[in-house]
Order: C-alpha cells, then sequence, then structure tokens
C-alpha cells in the first residue's frame, strides 16, 4: 500500500478534491537516505525511506544548476509531467517531486534488481521463459502508454528496470514528449535500436516503440542487438535493409506490418513461455 503522503503531486490539484486543504509538501527531511543506487547524467539515485510511513523509494537527485547548464529543464519537467500521470505495474511510478535552492529530488520507485543491462551483462542471455516474460511485460506497459499517446522512443536494456520479484518496469521518459501522432523524428534513441524510419529521417509514430521491442526481444535470446557492427554507418545500413535472417513479426520496415501489443502478449511464443499472473486486459 502506498502511504497517502507519497500521492503523486499532481494529484492534489484535480477537481475532486479542489478546495480541500492541500497536502504538505515533502522536503529532504521526510526521509532517511541510505546507499547510493547508481549515478545519472545529473545526479545521483539513493535507496531512501520516508520517515512516518517506512515507505522505501529511490530518491532521485539532480542539480539544477546541472539542469540548467545543459538546458534540459525543459525536457525534464516533460519527463515529470508524463511519468507521474502514468500508473502501470510495468511502467516506475514517479510518487512526487520536491527541490529546494540548489537541487530537484524525485521519490521514484524502487526496482530493487537494478536495471536490466547489468543483469544481462552479468547473465550473458537468457532462456525463453524469461524473455517471454519481458517481452509480454514490455508489450503491455507499451500499449498502455500508446492508448495515452505516449510515445517512449528510447525502450533499450538500460532504461528498463526490475523489482525485488523479478517483474519489468519501464524507467526514463526522458525522450518521450506527449505527441501526437506523425511527429518529426528526434534522434533520442541508442543506434542499435533506432528503428528504420527515424534513421531514415522519415515521419514516425508509436510503432517505433514496436521495433524496439522486437530488437530487445532478440538481444534478451542472443546476447547481442541483431544489427550491431563495428560501425555506425554499417549498422544504419543494416538496420534500413532489416538485415536479419529470423522471422520476426516485429523487425519490419512498414511499421504498419509491425504486430500490435495485444498480438505480442497473445503470441504462440509468448503464452507458450509465460503465463502472465493478471491476464491481459482488454
Ligand atoms: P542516464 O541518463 O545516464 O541513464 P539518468 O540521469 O537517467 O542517467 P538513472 O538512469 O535514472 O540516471 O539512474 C542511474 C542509476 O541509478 C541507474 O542506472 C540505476 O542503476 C539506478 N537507479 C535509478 N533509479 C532507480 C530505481 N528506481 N530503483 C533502483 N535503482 C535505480
Ligand atoms: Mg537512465
Amino acid at each position: 500500500m502506498e502511504p497517502r503522503v507519497l500521492q503523486p503531486v499532481n494529484d492534489q490539484n484535480t477537481s475532486e478534491n479542489a478546495g480541500t486543504p492541500k497536502k504538505k509538501e515533502l522536503t529532504l527531511a521526510n526521509f532517511d537516505i541510505g546507499k547510493p543506487l547508481g549515478k545519472g547524467k545529473f545526479g545521483n539515485v539513493y535507496l531512501a525511506r520516508e520517515k512516518t510511513s517506512k515507505f522505501i523509494v529511490a530518491l532521485k537527485v539532480l542539480f539544477k544548476s546541472q539542469l540548467q547548464n545543459s538546458g534540459v529543464e525543459h525536457q525534464l519537467r516533460r519527463e515529470i509531467e508524463i511519468q507521474s500521470h502514468l500508473q502501470h505495474e510495468n511502467i516506475l511510478r514517479m510518487y512526487q517531486w520536491f527541490h529546494d535552492k540548489k537541487r530537484i529530488f524525485l521519490v521514484l520507485e524502487f526496482a530493487a534488481k537494478g536495471e536490466l543491462y547489468k543483469i544481462l551483462q552479468r547473465e550473458k542471455r537468457f532462456d525463453e521463459k524469461t524473455t517471454a516474460k519481458y517481452v509480454y511485460q514490455l508489450a503491455n506497459a507499451l500499449k498502455y502508454c500508446h492508448s495515452k499517446k505516449v510515445i517512449h522512443r528510447d525502450i533499450k536494456p538500460e532504461n528498463l528496470l526490475i523489482s525485488l520479484i523479478g517483474d519489468l518496469k519501464i524507467a526514463d521518459f526522458g525522450c518521450s514528449p506527449a505527441v501526437q501522432w506523425g511527429q518529426r523524428t528526434t534522434l533520442c534513441g541508442t543506434l542499435d535500436y533506432l528503428p528504420p524510419e527515424m534513421i531514415e529521417g522519415s515521419f514516425h509514430d508509436e510503432n517505433v516503440d514496436l521495433w524496439s521491442l522486437g530488437v530487445l526481444c532478440y538481444e534478451l535470446l542472443v546476447g547481442n542487438p541483431p544489427f550491431e557492427t563495428e560501425s555506425n554507418s554499417e549498422t544504419y545500413r543494416r538496420i534500413t535493409r532489416v538485415d536479419i535472417r529470423y522471422p520476426s513479426y516485429l523487425l519490419r520496415h512498414d511499421p504498419r506490418k509491425r504486430i500490435s501489443p495485444d498480438a505480442v502478449m497473445t503470441h504462440h511464443w509468448i503464452v507458450a513461455n509465460h503465463t502472465p499472473k493478471d491476464p491481459p486486459r482488454h
């Protein structure tokens, strides 16, 4: 159960509770700070515990000066806006945020097993059962994002965290403004996960995330991404030619030919390898 104090800030100002007294804003004094969990570009992430509720979170600390110097305040604002409104079991929750003179603090759901990227490095590759679970859960989260008109655009193992019980959580919405379909490309993603339409500078839509899901599925099973080469230009060429020899329903050059999240979740290979805790919602 989430304690009330950790409800997202934005929930406080909905029309249903307008006029009711505002809940007290969090400050750093509300938390016991534990070990560092990792280092990001603009600050660090710590394990933390809210003092009254004892609720464990990940506290991401960003330095305003660094954000300003890199001109990414606007992007962060968008990231906060998007992530704090998405509520899905496979999307990392952003419960709240607060700031002091020098820093911005994001109160995040704690994903105890950390980055999928590091787990993959350690294990080299995953068996079909584990891969099917992650692909299913990611498809489920993408279905939800796309229904809210949010395209992630930067699906890759570095941006996926794993919870204590082994569930996948999408983190890092830095590349995903709430979009109008058919928007022009901004190159945000890692090369290996970029779909042809983004490399070619074509208009793109939510189908970019399905391409990345296909790349992820391959990388989790095989241990390296499908179009990896020594040089960027060679990788670009392999992606745009879809230079790969195995049947895939996601790695299709034509974005409209990629199967939907629903079709992924009910695909015979997924069904044969993964039994979800909760059956797919329709
Ligand atoms: P980059 O842009 O380089 O990815 P970043 O600023 O986005 O950096 P994060 O990736 O959010 O920073 O955090 C850095 C590291 O901290 C992550 O790689 C991860 O290992 C750890 N971490 C971040 N958030 C959490 C969380 N909610 N639970 C557990 N670990 C986390
Ligand atoms: Mg990150």
